[in-house]
C-alpha cells in the first residue's frame, strides 16, 4: 500500500480526514492545504469515483488550488476542498449530509465548505443546519453578497479579457475585438453578454448547438460547432467548458493572441504554459481570473461570520482588481521571460508563506 502522502500531489497538506458514518453511509474526504491566510475554504464535490483513489487525488489537487486562487484574490481565506465520495447511482440522502455537516463543524472552522460539482444550493443549506462554516448560501437582499457564483466569476473574466486586450493588443477597448467563446453556461454566457455590450465581436460554441445559436443571435454573433472553436481565428479563446483542453494538439489548433476564460484547470501538464508562450499566446492563469465567484462567496462568509453586513459593493471592488493582479503576472513574466502560469504559481506559494 502506497501511503498518499508519499505522493507528489500531497505537497504538504495541514490536515487530511477521512470522514465515515455508517449509518448515512457517507464516506468523504476533507483536506485543508493551507490555512496561512485563513481558513481553509473550497467547496464540496460529489462524484462517483471508479477509483478511490482519485477521490483523494482530487481533493489533494482542488484543495492546494484553492490555496493559491484564494490568495491571489487577495482574500483572507486559505485554501481547503471536500469531496464525498458517491455510489454509482450517486444517491445523496439528508443524512448523509447531515453527517458531512457535523463533520465539517467538528473542524471548528479550519475548513469553510461551498458548493462545487454535484451540490446544490439546497444542500448547502442542509449542510448549514448543522455547521455555521459554510458559504455560497441563498442570499437575502439585492445588496447583498453571495448566491450563484457564476456572474460574479463571469465579471472577473470580462475585466480580465480587457486587461490582456490592453497588454497584448494595445487596446484600450473590446470594441470590435474577435472572442471566441467555449461553452455558454453560467460564466461563458455571461463573459458573452458583458462583451457585447461593449461591442465585440464574438463566436460562440456549445455541446449544445441551439443555446450557442440562440445566444449568438440574441448578441448579434456567429454559432460554431463545438468541436471547430478552438480553430476559429480571433483575437482572444476563451474557454468556459471544459479543463485540460491546453494540451499539445489543443494548443496547435489556436489562432488567437490571448487565451482569456474561466475553465478551471486550462493547461494539460504544468509546460503547457510555457508552449502557449512560445506560440506568443498570452494567457491569463485560470484560478486569477476565475476569482469572481469565490470572492463573492468569502465576502459572505466573512460577513456572516463577523455579524457585519455582507456587501456586494466590496464583492464588485476586489473583482475589479483582478485585472491588476493579472497585469503584474504579465509584467513579471514579460520581464523574466517566465511563463505567466509559473509566475502565478510562484507569486501564490510566497503569499501562502512557501516561496
Ligand atoms: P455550466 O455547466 O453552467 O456551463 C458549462 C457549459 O459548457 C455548458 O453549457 C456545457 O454544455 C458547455 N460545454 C461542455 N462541454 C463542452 C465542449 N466540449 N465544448 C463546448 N461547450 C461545452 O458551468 P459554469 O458554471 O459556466 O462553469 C464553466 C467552467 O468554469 C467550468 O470549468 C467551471 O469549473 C469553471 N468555473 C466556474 C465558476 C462558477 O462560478 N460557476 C467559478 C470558477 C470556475
Amino acid at each position: 500500500m502506497t501511503a498518499f502522502w508519499t505522493e507528489p500531489d500531497y505537497d504538504d497538506h495541514e490536515v487530511v480526514h477521512v470522514v465515515r458514518d455508517r449509518n448515512s453511509g457517507l464516506l468523504a474526504i476533507i483536506a485543508v492545504h493551507s490555512s496561512h491566510l485563513g481558513p481553509g475554504a473550497g467547496g464540496t464535490r460529489f462524484w462517483h469515483y471508479p477509483e478511490p483513489k482519485d477521490a483523494i487525488r482530487d481533493a489533494l489537487r482542488l484543495s492546494r488550488g484553492m490555496s493559491y486562487k484564494n490568495a491571489m484574490a487577495g482574500l483572507p481565506m486559505g485554501g481547503g476542498k471536500a469531496v464525498i465520495l458517491a455510489d454509482s447511482d450517486k444517491t445523496k440522502t439528508p443524512e448523509m449530509l447531515a453527517a458531512f455537516g457535523d463533520a465539517v463543524e467538528s473542524l471548528g472552522g479550519k475548513y469553510v465548505t461551498a458548493q462545487d460539482v454535484g451540490i446544490s444550493e439546497e444542500d448547502m443549506v442542509a449542510v448549514s443546519q448543522r455547521t455555521a462554516h459554510v458559504s455560497g448560501l441563498p442570499v437575502t437582499g439585492d445588496d447583498a453578497a453571495g448566491g450563484d457564483p457564476g456572474p460574479f466569476t463571469a465579471m472577473g473574466i470580462y475585466h480580465g479579457i480587457k486587461a490582456a486586450v490592453r497588454h497584448k493588443l494595445g487596446k484600450d477597448s473590446v470594441e470590435g475585438v474577435h472572442v471566441a467563446v467555449q461553452g455558454v453556461g453560467s460564466v461563458g454566457g455571461g463573459v458573452a453578454r458583458l462583451l457585447a455590450k461593449d461591442g465585440a465581436k464574438l463566436t460562440l460554441a456549445d455541446i449544445h448547438d441551439d443555446q450557442a445559436a440562440a445566444m449568438a443571435q440574441e448578441l448579434g454573433g456567429n454559432a460554431v460547432a463545438a468541436d471547430a472553436i478552438m480553430n476559429v481565428a480571433c483575437d482572444v479563446f476563451s474557454p468556459n467548458a471544459l479543463g485540460a483542453i491546453l494540451d499539445d494538439a489543443g494548443i496547435a489548433r489556436l489562432d488567437c493572441a490571448i487565451v482569456a476564460g474561466g475553465a478551471n484547470n486550462q493547461l494539460a501538464r504544468a509546460h503547457h504554459g510555457q508552449v502557449l508562450a512560445e506560440r506568443g499566446i498570452l494567457y491569463a492563469p485560470d484560478y486569477v481570473i476565475n476569482a469572481g465567484g469565490i470572492i463573492s462567496v468569502a465576502v459572505e462568509y466573512l460577513a456572516r461570520r463577523d455579524g457585519s453586513p455582507s456587501d456586494i459593493n466590496e464583492v464588485r471592488k476586489r473583482i475589479a482588481q483582478i485585472p491588476e493582479r493579472l497585469e503584474q503576472i504579465w509584467q513579471q513574466s514579460d520581464a523574466s521571460g517566465t511563463s505567466p502560469d509559473v509566475v502565478a504559481d510562484r507569486m501564490a506559494q510566497e503569499l501562502i508563506g512557501r516561496g
